[in-house]
């Protein structure tokens, strides 16, 4: 199947005479016929559902879905992006351990990084996304557990250069760990450049219209975790807190890492989606591919505009000739990147809040990256908690606008940006 196809079909087949969409199971427990039965699925020896915080069916045709688009073996989703990001790291990096991390990444997850999980004992070093091969390399450390990075920065837009941080993460023996939420395995498939595990925030476009938050880690099943036995003691040495399955021995490669993630993190953390909001979710991924199509034809023109317009002082989109970041667009998403459009208006911070008030299709919301057109000041919102010198090294001006093309008709956005800006 193409990625169109797997968004409409991958996950879920029905059998003779079942229902054609996915089941909503809002059942928080199974019923078995002896304990026996249930304690094969405890023991992890048989799979079957008998708790939704381990384990639930509508969630796993979900799951199933976004990894086959992601060209994964595994899928866990999570409550939450914020709860993806933590236990795609955690899953691997514990007290005492270290992390190579992009400086170009969500605020929510530098915040993440750099404050709470500093606080459990792990450490970070943040490297500029382009930074030096010296300067990589020096950030990397004896304990080092995984690299971190994100395919477009939000809101940044810087690309990512996927296939050097693959090439530096293997090199040390550790994976990298890419938030591929902006570009959606429609654009862009990091496992094809040398990923190994991605994760998502599917509250944007994977859900598309503002209905549900949530999250999900994927694993591209490649990663030999065997071969670093000593890097991962929790995935390569027996696990006593689960009947001492040792998870990369009796899952292999495919499926050790989700495996103890649900095992280990769902079960004592319970970041768990509801049922009925992986179904809305698996509403948003039937049109994701097209969806996509239209946000980046749709932003390609808004950014053409805005380039144009004497009133604006700068714009950063990847899709445009004259971007940094065209020809690694270019590489890693040659169809389109995202509807995701970054730029300043002349006259700074306080006519950039003017020109955002003006706006009519165009609502202010603390959103990106879904059906509806949308903009939002980051400096004054999302990325309100860094200081001035991190916003920079986040790639934030604090007159950055961060305008998100919906699907809406392109004209009426233009006309509105237009208006705004007269
Ligand atoms: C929104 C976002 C997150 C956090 O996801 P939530 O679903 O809001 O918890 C993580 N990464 C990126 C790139 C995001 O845009």
């Amino acid at each position: 199947m193409r990625q169109e196809t797997k968004c409409i079909q991958a996950g879920y087949e029905p059998k003779n005479g079942e229902s054609r969409m996915i089941p909503i199971i809002q059942s928080t427990t199974f019923k078995y016929d002896s304990s026996a039965d249930m304690a094969d699925l405890f023991d992890l020896k048989a799979s079957g559902y008998f708790y939704t915080r381990l384990a639930n069916p509508t969630n796993d045709y979900v799951a199933a879905k976004i990894a086959a688009l992601e060209g994964g073996t595994a899928a866990l989703l999570t409550s939450s992006g914020q709860a993806a990001s933590f236990f795609s790291v955690f899953n691997l990096a514990g007290a005492g351990d270290h992390v190579v991390a992009s400086t170009a990444i969500y605020g929510g997850t530098y915040n993440l990084f750099n404050v709470t999980m500093r606080k459990m004992g792990i450490d970070f070093t943040f490297v500029e996304p382009d930074c030096s091969d010296e300067e990589l390399e020096a950030a990397f450390k004896p304990n080092t557990k995984l690299v971190f990075g994100e395919t477009i920065a939000n809101p940044a837009l810087i690309v990512f250069d996927i296939e050097r941080f693959a090439n530096a993460a293997h090199a040390h023996g550790v994976p990298l760990i890419i938030d591929n939420t902006f570009a959606t395995p429609i654009n862009c498939r990091p496992f094809e450049w040398g990923a190994d595990i991605v994760m998502h925030s599917t509250t944007k476009y994977m859900d598309g219209h503002d209905a549900t938050v949530g999250g999900v880690i994927v694993d591209s099943g490649k990663f030999d975790w065997m071969a670093h036995a000593d890097k991962f003691p929790g995935l390569t040495t027996p696990d006593e807190s689960y009947h001492g399955l040792t998870y990369a021995k009796d899952f292999g490669k495919e499926g050790a890492y989700i495996t103890k993630a649900t095992a280990q993190l769902m079960r004592d953390l319970g970041s768990i989606p509801s049922p009925m909001n992986c179904y809305m979710l698996n509403l948003g991924l039937e049109s994701l591919a097209l969806r996509m199509q239209r946000h980046c034809a749709n932003a390609q023109a808004v950014a053409e505009f805005l380039e144009k317009h004497p009133k604006v002082s700068w714009v950063n989109y990847p899709g445009l000739p004259g971007n940094k970041y065209y020809e690694r667009a270019k590489k890693y998403m040659p169809n389109g990147t995202c509807g995701v459009i970054s730029f300043g208006v002349a006259g700074g911070r306080a006519a950039a809040e003017e020109f955002m008030g003006k706006l009519k299709v165009a609502m202010i919301a603390t959103h990106v990256a879904d059906a509806h057109s949308c903009v939002l000041h980051p400096a004054s919102s999302t990325h309100r908690q860094l200081s001035d010198e991190e916003l920079i090294a986040a790639g934030v001006s604090p007159d950055l606008i961060r305008f998100s093309v919906g699907i809406e008709n392109v004209d009426d956005i233009i006309e509105d940006i237009k208006q705004a800006l007269e």
